[in-house]
């Protein structure tokens, strides 16, 4: 049925581009308007899971992702110093043939995906947004930013954590909320031997890790507890983050921090959470990722959600006979796999801020993540 369908997708991001994707292929006639510019993007990189990889997979996206990213199979727990403590591997959710998970740019994720949605069909719109929309019982009528006016079936709402869209038609006290931590980042060449997600840990209780992003590059995370929502001087970025990691003597480390000169990647990011109720949708209008569900990116799956969102959309609004009745399947899809995912995030952010807390609790949360995302969605 998406065939019949006029669609516009508010962000694109993750799940925007995913959805344009899908539902282009599937002949519907589809718009993003993206606020920023396309040549806004940058960032670091991120972990697309198994379970993302096999949502990609049903949309066709997978070998391209793949391709475009660094597959890694590794979750190794180590000491300050960088001695080995504990080795597993997450599971093959994809395929046994292909790796637990992949490291992928994030700006090499947003050419991928929009690649395959232009392919598709859909028309992306930057530097846009919606200025206004109202919606009647068979769709949303709305004017951008632009001054365009128009009409649409459906009206997707992804435009991430701090959406305008999410507040003006669920209402503004629905916002997120700060988690109590924040995560350091920084870009850096990836050295040999670092082919997994790796987690340093030290004797004082603080806690590194690092990611592989591509062949080349990998980047190395510094999780803080802050009572208080910070945003840090970008000017001081490169010191306080070394100071931060001062006492870790593992032998990568030490040669990452070295090239920490404030001309690679570096950022400060407090978690913002939120997790709306259900149903995602009113009328004509249904959230989709962050904007229906911001996570502790503790389990590396906010991202493999919103994958997840915009495929299972997808399929429902392909498979049912009406709007209303993909909409309601779409969310009775989501409802429950989503809370199981971001309340394990979540409580391996607690036992992180917990001054007693267990790291080997921490891992085998991770693994508990890992298992629930496995699972068929
Ligand atoms: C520190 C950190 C590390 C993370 N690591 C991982 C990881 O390794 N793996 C993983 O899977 N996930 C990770 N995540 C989570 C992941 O980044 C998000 O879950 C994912 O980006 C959500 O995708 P989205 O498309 O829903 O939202 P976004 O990626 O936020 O995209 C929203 C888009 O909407 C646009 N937009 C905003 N407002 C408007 C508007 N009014 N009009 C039009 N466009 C608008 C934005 O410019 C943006 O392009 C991490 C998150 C953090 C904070």
């Amino acid at each position: 049925m998406a065939s019949q369908h006029k669609v516009l997708i508010v962000g694109g991001g993750i799940s925007g581009m995913t959805l344009a994707h899908g539902l282009a292929r599937d002949g519907a006639d589809v718009r993003v308007v993206e606020c920023s510019h396309r040549t806004d993007q940058q960032g670091t990189g991120i972990s697309l899971l198994g379970n993302a990889l096999r949502a990609l997979d049903r949309v066709g996206l997978a070998d391209s992702c793949m391709a475009a990213g660094s597959g890694w199979d590794t979750v190794s727990v180590r000491n300050g110093a960088g001695e080995v403590v504990n080795e597993r591997r997450p599971p093959r959710t994809f395929r046994a043939d292909a790796p637990g998970a992949i490291g992928i740019m994030r700006p090499k994720l947003a050419e991928v995906l929009e690649g395959h949605a232009l392919a598709s069909g859909a028309r992306i719109d930057y530097g846009t947004s919606v200025d206004d929309l109202e919606q009647d019982g068979n769709g949303v009528s709305y004017r951008l930013s632009t001054g365009e006016a128009g009409r649409c079936d459906l009206l997707v709402i992804a435009d991430g954590t701090y959406s305008k869209t999410r507040s003006k038609v669920f209402g503004a006290h629905y916002r997120p909320e700060y988690a109590g931590q924040g995560a350091w980042r920084f870009t850096v060449e990836r050295p040999p031997g670092f082919d997994g997600l790796v987690l340093y840990k030290h004797d004082d209780g603080r806690m590194v890790g690092g990611l592989p992003l591509s062949d080349k590059l990998c980047y190395y995370f510094f999780l803080e507890n802050a009572k208080l929502h910070a945003h840090m001087p970008q000017e001081k970025l490169v010191d306080m983050f070394r100071q931060r990691l001062d006492g870790f003597s593992a032998p990568d480390l030490c040669a990452a921090l070295e090239r920490c000169d404030g001309t690679r990647y570096i950022s400060y990011r407090p978690f913002d959470i939120l997790l709306m109720p259900q149903p995602w949708h009113r009328g004509r209008i249904v959230l989709a990722g962050d904007a229906a569900h911001s996570v502790t990116p503790q389990l590396t799956s906010g991202g493999g959600m919103a994958i997840e969102d915009a495929v299972v959309l997808t399929e429902e609004l392909t498979r049912c006979a009406n709007i209303d009745d993909a909409l309601l399947a779409y969310g009775q899809r989501r409802s429950g796999r989503v809370k199981r995912v971001f309340d394990i995030s979540l409580a391996i952010c607690a036992v992180e801020q917990d001054p007693h807390g267990d790291g080997a609790r921490a891992v085998e949360l991770l693994f508990e993540g890992y298992g629930v995302l496995a699972q068929p969605f």
